[in-house]
C-alpha cells in the first residue's frame, strides 16, 4: 500500500509544498493537494528568490527561457531588488539565492502546478477539494476531516494561512511596520528588479508583472494615518486616487514547524514583512526541513530549532536595512531606526557572524563563510551600499 502525504492549501506555501514533495517523493508515495476552492488565497506575494525557480524547474519543468512559461504565470524576470531613496545612490540588492528569480501572479499558480503536476507526476499527484474541519495528529497516522468524510494520511503539511490562535508562536519586533496600502498600475517602465523604495513613512515596493505592477506602501498605523500615506503614495505614484486594498499584519513565527506528523508552512509557520521577499525563501527551507524528519529521522527538536535559528537570522536581516534609517528625516524612521537597532544590539549571533565576515574579508576568503540569512558575498554589498562599515 502506498504512503500518503496530505498538503492542505493551495496559495504559494501549499503549491509549492506540493511540488518540492511531488518532486523529492517516489513512487510509493502520494501526495495530496486539499483545499476548500470556496476559501480564497491571500493573492499577495509575488516576488521570490533563486531557489523558487529551481524549485520550480524541477518539479515542473518551468524553464526561464520559455516565453510561454512566464506567460503562463504573468510572470517577468527579477535580478534583485532595487534599493531607492535610503542612501544617496541607488542599488540593487542580489537575490537570497540563486542570480534569477521571478515575479509573478499568484492567482495563476494553481492552475499551472496542477496542470504540470498531474502531467510529470501521475503516479503521486493527487487531488482533493474539500472543508477541513479537523485535524487529528496520531502516533501511527493523521486523519482529516474534509467535507464531514475521514480520510487517512502518514504525514500532513497545513498551509491553511494565518494562525486563528498565536499559541505557541513568538511574535516577532524585527519591523517598525504592520500596515500595507496596495495600488496596482498598468503604465510602467519594466524594470527586472523589486522596487524596494525608502518614503517618508515607511517604504514602498513595487513588482512588476506582465500585466500590471503592484505597488505596496508599508508603514505603521500608530506612526502614521493611513489619509496621510495615502497623500503620500497618490504624489509619488502620481495618480489622483488609490485602490481600497490594504493588508494589516503582524510578524510571527512557530516555535514548533513540526509536530508528531504535522508541519506547518505558508503563513501558517510564519508571517513577516516582505522586504527582499523572504517569506518563499523560508517556506522552500521548511518544506526540506520537513523532508528530513519524515525521511532522515532527523527529530522534532533539531527541525524546530533549525527553523527557529533561520527564521531568526531572517529578523535580522530584515532589522539591519532600517537600522541605518533612510534619506528620510521622519517621525517614522526615527522611530524605526532606533526601534531596530536596540534589537540588532542585542543579537550577539548577528554580531558575532558580521566580526566573523570581517576577519574573512580581510583575509580575503569571504566567500567560505556561511550563510547568515543570504550569502556573505551579499552582505559585503549591502554593508558597503548602507555605509555600515559592518565588514569593510
Ligand atoms: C503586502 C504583502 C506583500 C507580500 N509580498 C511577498 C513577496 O513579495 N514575496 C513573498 O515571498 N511573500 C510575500 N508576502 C507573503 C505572502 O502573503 C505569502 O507568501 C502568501 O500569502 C502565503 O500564503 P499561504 O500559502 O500561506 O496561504 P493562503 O494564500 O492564505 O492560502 C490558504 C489556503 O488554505 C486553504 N484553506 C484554508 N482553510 C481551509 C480549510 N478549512 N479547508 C480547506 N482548505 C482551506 C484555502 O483554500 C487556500 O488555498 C507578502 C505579504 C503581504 C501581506
Amino acid at each position: 500500500m502506498k504512503r500518503k502525504l496530505a498538503v492542505v492549501g493551495v496559495g504559494s506555501a501549499g503549491l509549492l509544498s506540493l511540488i518540492h514533495f511531488c518532486t523529492w517523493l517516489d513512487d510509493s508515495w502520494e501526495i495530496y493537494s486539499i483545499h476548500n476552492p470556496a476559501k480564497p488565497i491571500l493573492g499577495i506575494g509575488e516576488s521570490t528568490n533563486g531557489g523558487f525557480v529551481g524549485l520550480l524547474e524541477r518539479g515542473t519543468h518551468f524553464f526561464l527561457g520559455n516565453e510561454s512559461d512566464l506567460d503562463a504565470l504573468d510572470a517577468t524576470l527579477k535580478f534583485g531588488s532595487k534599493f531607492e531613496g535610503w542612501r544617496d545612490n541607488s542599488w540593487v540588492n542580489p537575490l537570497l539565492d540563486g542570480n534569477t528569480a521571478i515575479h509573478f501572479n499568484n492567482f495563476h499558480f494553481k492552475d499551472f502546478v496542477y496542470e504540470r503536476l498531474e502531467k510529470l507526476w501521475p503516479k503521486q499527484f493527487r487531488v482533493i477539494e474539500g472543508d477541513v474541519t479537523n485535524v487529528s495528529n496520531r502516533p501511527d497516522n493523521v486523519v482529516v476531516t474534509i467535507d464531514g468524510a475521514e480520510h487517512t494520511f502518514d504525514f500532513l503539511i497545513d498551509c491553511m494561512g494565518f494562525p486563528t490562535s498565536y499559541e505557541n508562536y513568538t511574535m516577532s519586533d524585527c519591523t517598525p511596520v504592520n500596515r500595507c496600502q496596495i495600488h496596482n498600475v498598468t503604465d510602467f517602465q519594466y524594470e527586472p528588479y523589486t522596487d524596494h523604495i525608502a518614503t517618508k513613512h515607511g517604504w514602498m515596493f513595487g513588482v512588476p508583472l506582465k500585466s500590471r505592477k503592484t505597488y505596496g506602501y508599508m508603514y505603521n498605523d500608530s506612526i502614521t494615518s493611513k489619509e496621510e500615506v495615502g497623500e503620500d503614495m497618490k504624489q509619488i505614484l502620481g495618480v489622483d486616487s488609490l485602490e481600497d486594498k490594504e493588508f494589516v499584519f503582524k510578524c510571527y513565527y512557530t516555535n514548533n514547524l513540526v509536530e508528531g506528523r504535522v508541519c506547518k508552512n505558508g503563513n501558517k509557520a510564519l508571517f513577516f514583512e516582505p522586504l527582499v521577499a523572504n517569506s518563499i525563501f523560508v517556506y522552500i527551507y521548511a518544506a526540506r526541513l520537513f523532508y528530513d524528519y519524515m525521511m532522515a529521522g532527523v527529530c522534532a527538536e533539531k527541525t524546530n530549532a533549525a527553523f527557529v535559528k533561520a527564521v531568526q537570522e531572517m529578523e535580522d536581516v530584515i532589522s539591519y536595512y532600517y537600522q541605518g534609517g533612510s534619506n528620510h528625516d521622519s517621525k517614522f524612521w526615527k522611530e524605526a531606526t532606533k526601534k531596530t537597532k536596540k534589537r540588532l544590539d542585542k543579537r550577539k549571533e548577528f554580531k558575532d557572524m558580521m566580526a566573523a565576515y570581517k576577519t574573512l574579508k580581510s583575509k580575503g576568503v569571504l566567500h567560505t563563510a556561511p550563510a547568515y540569512g543570504f550569502s556573505p558575498i551579499t552582505w559585503e554589498i549591502v554593508d558597503e551600499q548602507m555605509g555600515y562599515g559592518y565588514i569593510s
